[in-house]
């Protein structure tokens, strides 16, 4: 780690987190102890997941509303088109916006079929990521952030097409792409490469996710067509039943892979935080973001 120092001094590092909206009671709890623990870093802004087919449109909205009202933070809202006629997403834009949203993360959404299966719009729908953006446009002069994938997203045939849906989403205005999580480097770099010889300049902002739990990282990873490097799936062998060890070992990976981004000369990250404090609260610290100390003792979920 120590390698990285030099490459910290004098950057201004930029985070953002990602939360989803809580389903129960507990669930609320947590969200807003990890919301707290984390806003003192001051990240760019807060988004906040969107189910497919506007499963979580309500829990979404209502996060937004108090993140809003009860926080100094700048939220953005993702929003899908799956399953949706223009006329539903439209009507979910303008609830956003006069709940005071200013920024979307625009997707398409998965297949109702499940990840990497054919995906078919509805008739009467945006088809694609990039007629969203541009409908959100049209609309209202939002800021817009799309999704990008370092190792191709598993319905593109290749990088060529992956990259020119991103191409088609930059001219439709989105001005900011966070990629899908990874844990080789060496590919987000060869993407990015590959981006700019495409003559998209924005911001690839890479997409942290601090594991949890490997198991369901590795199972999810395959279904999205994220890579696990052996190496890493050496690191968590074992580990099943010890939690504490596992989460040791866990800071650690992420704390080598976003040293390493520095290293690079990255300095913006997003973290999948996944409603939890503890991991990306280490990271940020580690890349040299400090929030005021307060004296107080960190227990309870803030802390897990
Ligand atoms: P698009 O950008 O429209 O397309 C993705 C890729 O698929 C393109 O790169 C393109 O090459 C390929 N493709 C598209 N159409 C075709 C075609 N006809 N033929 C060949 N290839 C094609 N999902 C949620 O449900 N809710 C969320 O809140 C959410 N947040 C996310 C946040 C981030 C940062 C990321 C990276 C993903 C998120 N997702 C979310 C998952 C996302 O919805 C899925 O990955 C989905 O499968 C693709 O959506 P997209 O916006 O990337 O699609």
């Amino acid at each position: 780690l120590h390698r990285s120092a030099p490459a910290l001094l004098g950057k201004a590092m930029n985070v953002s987190f990602e939360f989803f909206p809580p389903r129960s009671g507990d669930m609320e709890s947590q969200l807003w102890e990890s919301v707290m623990r984390l806003a003192p870093f001051n990240p760019d802004f807060v988004s906040v997941t969107y189910g497919a087919g506007g499963s979580t449109r309500q829990p979404t909205l209502a996060t937004v509303r108090r993140l809003l009202s009860e926080t100094e933070l700048k939220p953005a809202a993702h929003l899908t088109c799956v399953n949706s006629t223009r006329d539903q997403v439209d009507a979910v834009a303008r609830e956003f916006w006069n709940a005071g949203v200013r920024h979307f993360v625009a997707l398409r959404g998965d297949s109702p079929d499940g990840i990497g299966k054919r995906y078919r719009p509805h008739p009467e729908g945006y088809g694609n990521a990039a007629e969203l953006v541009a409908g959100l446009k049209a609309f209202a002069d939002f800021e817009i952030s799309v999704s990008a994938y370092p190792e191709k997203h598993p319905e593109s045939p290749d990088f060529m097409t992956d990259i020119d849906m991103l191409k088609r989403k930059v001219d439709n205005g989105a001005t900011r792409a966070i990629t899908q999580f990874f844990f080789d480097n060496d590919s987000y770099e060869r993407y990015v490469e590959r981006v700019r010889r495409a003559g998209i300049y924005i911001p690839i902002v890479p997409g942290i996710l601090p594991i949890h739990n490997f198991g369901q990282v590795a199972e999810f990873a395959g279904r999205c067509g994220a890579s696990i490097p052996g190496w890493l799936a050496q690191r968590f062998e074992g580990l099943d039943n010890d939690p504490q060890t596992r989460a040791l070992v866990s800071a650690t990976v992420a704390a080598d892979q976003v040293m390493d981004l520095v290293e690079r000369g990255v300095q913006d990250f997003h973290f999948y935080t996944m409603n939890r404090a503890q991991l990306v609260y280490a990271i940020c610290h580690l890349l040299g973001l400090r929030a005021p100390v307060t004296g107080t003792p960190v227990t309870g979920n803030a802390a897990a």
